[in-house]
């Protein structure tokens, strides 16, 4: 008996793969360090917690509304308003789903119609391992805009027109990047926003952009974030999805979200919301007044992990700029660094084996040193040549971490 073909072929995330193994091996007692899942090793600030306790405690466990309690959405609309400049949301223009790889899922299947010809998903590469996948699920195409890290993995603005067409249905900005660190800047963000809004007056008039802002916060190398969003000509055409995870250290609350602004906007905000009242109903009952209490009252814990993300983020760029033949841009946000090992392609480890791939890279560095990194093959063109190494863990770990990943560089031959 098989599957459905869509779920035969569909690749298991490979960062949550990398994880779960590295989580196995240390379970086991093995000195595995994890370099893996982009997960802030801080607390949930405590305020959350309360918030959360005492919905619970106070019996707040029945059905809630699918899109999200109106003082939730009210917050998150107030904030993309204030903090993001984004004209033209209200509450009702905001959908909280679980976690805002579920907002993107959810996205993607509204978006993406192949019967009527607009199913093209722009996605600079390399990208987040699970764009495509969405992509396809939904029953779209994945159009590829290459990126290295010459350029700090960033696409140009004459790539992005030229990329345009009239199925382009989608186009994914990413910044700061997961997986490259790297961050466009408020002009950069705005030459792609004309080419949008002149492309829609033409060619391309159901082109939308996603703005997938969840490292908003975590940001440290100069580049002020600015959300795509807040440009006039394309507002009523950008869906900006954050979430709480990776800001306020609440990766297993799964609490993401998404707005969009004007009339189209609220369009997708329903649409949205009818998906979401056929699959998960809505995030848990007692977990939305968590999503006030972050928004509005950790301003301090914020910040705090912002300038331990920055430390760590000299600390690791300088050690692994420092291994021979491994190019890497610095990081200006995210907690992630993206290096090009191919250099070492063709070599052969202390243990005998053959380093044909990054793929391959991972699994003897896992074997042999025992770190988890995430092989570049799944984030998409480019990405082969790469892996990728989260320093959100401690500063002991990135130093012994990348420490090993020198040893094990140093004894390839
Ligand atoms: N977004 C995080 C990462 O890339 C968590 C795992 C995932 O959802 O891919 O590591």
């Amino acid at each position: 008996m098989r599957l459905a073909s869509r779920v035969e072929s569909l690749p298991p995330s490979s960062t949550l793969a990398v994880t779960a193994r590295a989580k196995e091996l240390a379970r086991a007692g093995v000195d595995v360090i994890s370099f893996a899942a982009g997960e802030p090793d801080f607390s949930t600030p405590q305020l959350v917690v309360e918030a959360a306790v005492s919905a619970l405690r106070g019996g707040q466990t029945r059905y809630g509304p699918v899109p999200g309690d109106p003082e939730s959405r009210r917050v998150i609309a107030e904030k993309l308003t204030r903090e993001n400049q984004i004209p033209g949301v209200t509450a009702d223009h905001v959908v909280i789903s679980s976690g805002g790889k579920h907002s993107l899922a959810l996205l993607f299947q509204a978006l993406i119609d192949a019967e009527a010809g607009i199913d093209e998903v722009l996605l600079p590469v390399p990208a987040w391992v699970s764009y495509a996948p969405m992509t396809t699920l939904a029953g779209g195409r994945v159009v590829e805009i290459p990126t290295s890290s010459a350029n700090d993995f960033k696409m140009t603005p004459e790539q992005l027109e030229r990329a345009i067409t009239a199925g382009s249905r989608i186009l994914v900005i990413n910044s700061p990047s997961n997986p490259c660190g790297t961050m466009y800047s408020p002009e950069e963000l705005r030459a792609f926003a004309q080419i949008v809004a002149d492309a829609a007056k033409t060619r391309a008039p159901d082109l939308v952009v996603i703005s997938d802002e969840l490292y908003e916060k975590i940001i440290f190398g100069g580049i002020d974030h600015f959300s795509i969003g807040s440009v006039p000509a394309i507002a009523e055409r950008t869906i900006t999805v954050n979430g709480l995870s990776k800001a306020y250290a609440m990766t297993g609350w799964r609490i993401g979200y998404f707005a969009g602004s004007g009339a189209f906007g609220l369009k997708v905000a329903r649409g949205v919301a009818k998906l979401q009242s056929q699959s998960t109903t809505s995030i848990p009952t007692f977990i939305m007044p968590a999503v006030s209490a972050a928004l509005t009252k950790c301003e301090s814990e914020v910040a705090r992990m912002r300038e331990a993300f920055a430390a760590r983020a000299k600390i690791a760029y300088s050690l692994i700029a420092g291994i021979p033949g491994l190019v890497c841009p610095e990081p200006t946000g995210a907690f992630y660094l993206f290096p090009d090992v191919s250099a070492h392609f063709g070599k052969k480890s202390a243990g005998g084996r053959q380093i044909t791939s990054a793929a391959a890279f991972a699994e003897a560095l896992l074997e042999e040193q025992r770190v988890a990194v995430v092989p570049g093959e799944d984030f998409g063109s480019g990405g082969e040549k790469c892996f990728r190494l989260t320093f959100a863990c401690d500063e002991k770990s990135i130093r012994e971490g990348i420490g090993r990943i020198r040893a094990f560089i140093g004894s390839l031959r």
